[in-house]
């Protein structure tokens, strides 16, 4: 224990059975409990496969809820960075610096949009497209002062924050954190006449996630999100899509939006934006509204720092090769043919797009937490959410074979 406390990486090779058991508990004595791991402890990976502190190796089936679309440490990531950490890797934005600029030009050029304004985290993220959408309402639509509302959807998860669980509707996420930040209404997802009843002269944006990745991959009824867009339209009101986790190819295009053909107002994006690398959050969007902001008014010390606009243009590099929005609608066609196999065979249900799937195990079955242990003995990581629902998000590098791997795995885990 005192070995593995003073020098936790000379147990790392081959270090044995207690070598994981020594940094889990040092975990848990030493860092809040706001997690519940599965017991495997990580010291290497690469591409798809991750290698624990005593040598054995896993197929990573969740890829960070996505923040590892292009694997572990891809070569053209890890150069961006390496070269940007020999020379400059934080100004402030009391300064400029000759990364920001291009960073952001080349991520709206991606995206399609005006403007990129740059943030970490993805809660950050969603929390700045609130403030702007509210800043919006009163400047632009004419709301009156500190009555905006935004309309948000069940079951959804954008992040952590006190105005962000303020609309979740996980108890969990809720429970204890109090008092609320008002001004928002939360109607049933994929539930287009819900959402227009809740539509007032007050409302300033729709937040909505096209795919509901935390609630278990839930795709919305085709039409939903057209007919989001439309309402929308019809009332000026603000579409935020939160692409966090459905975007940057993780359903095989760019934003899941795209499969749509419908268009936010402003985007959020993380996750995959920082390149498994580091926390690189951003709101995409038009001029006429994220162009409300003024100096002073909003920021964050780390946003568009040089390191993560480096790493975020070598993210916007491999997307617009658009090989990797390709390997996710091909193997993910393939994913879905081979998860849907197993559907009567211990999965009710088989949900998601791209390489990105829910799988709800039949009632009865092993509980999620359950089937994610027997999987991971089986060598391959992925995470329930939810009770009952698998997440697999495998990072979009994987190959058939590995897919083969990693289905045959849970086939065995949710027949018992
Ligand atoms: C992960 C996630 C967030 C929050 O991102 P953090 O970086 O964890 O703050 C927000 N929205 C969606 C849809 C997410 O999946």
């Amino acid at each position: 224990m005192t070995a593995i406390a003073d020098h936790p990486a000379s147990t790392s090779a081959g270090g044995g059975p207690a070598a994981s058991a020594g940094f889990v508990a040092l975990d848990e004595q030493w860092s809040t409990h706001n997690y519940h791991p599965l017991p495997v402890v990580i010291a290497h990976a690469e591409g798809a496969w991750v290698t624990d502190v005593e040598g054995r190796s896993y197929l990573d089936f969740l890829a960070g809820y996505s923040a590892l679309n292009f694997g572990h440490r891809h070569p053209d990531l890890v150069a961006a960075a390496v070269a940007q950490l020999g020379r400059v890797t934080l100004t402030s934005r009391a300064f400029h610096h000759d990364q920001l600029g291009l960073f952001c030009r080349e991520l709206a050029e991606l995206t399609g949009t005006e403007m990129v304004l740059p943030m970490n985290s993805g809660a950050e993220a969603v929390e700045s497209a609130i403030k702007v959408a509210r800043k919006w309402a009163y400047q632009v639509k004419g709301v009156p002062e500190g009555t905006a509302e935004i309309v948000v959807a069940g079951s959804n998860f954008h992040g952590r924050t006190t105005t962000i669980v303020s609309f979740s509707t996980d108890e969990s996420a809720r429970a204890d954190f109090g008092p609320f930040t008002p001004g928002f209404a939360v109607v049933k997802f994929g539930d287009a006449e819900a959402l227009a009843g809740a539509i007032t002269d007050r409302t300033a944006a729709v937040l909505i996630e096209p795919i509901q990745g935390e609630a278990g991959v839930v795709v919305p009824p085709a039409g939903y999100l057209a007919e989001v867009r439309r309402i929308c339209d019809e009332n000026n009101v603000l579409l935020i899509a939160d692409e966090i986790q459905s975007g940057l190819a993780r359903t095989g295009d760019l934003l899941a939006l795209d499969h749509d053909g419908v268009r936010a107002d402003l985007y959020t994006l993380g996750k995959a934006l920082g390149g498994g690398i580091l926390p690189v959050s951003a709101v995409v969007g038009s001029q006429a509204v994220l162009g409300v902001l003024r100096p002073g008014e909003h920021g964050s010390t780390f946003g568009g720092n040089p390191l993560a606009c480096a790493v975020g243009r070598a993210v916007v590099r491999l997307l617009a090769t658009g090989e990797f929005q390709e390997r996710s609608r091909e193997l993910g066609g393939y994913l879905h043919g081979r998860l849907g196999e197993l559907i009567g065979r211990g999965v009710a249900e088989v949900r998601g797009r791209g390489l990105w799937a829910g799988v709800e195990i039949t009632p009865g079955g092993p509980a999620g937490r359950v089937a994610s242990e027997a999987l991971a003995r089986r060598g391959v990581l992925c995470k329930e959410t939810q009770d009952s629902t698998l997440r697999v998000a495998p990072p979009l590098v994987i190959t058939r074979e590995e897919i083969d791997k990693g289905v045959d795995a849970i086939a065995e885990v949710v027949a018992n």
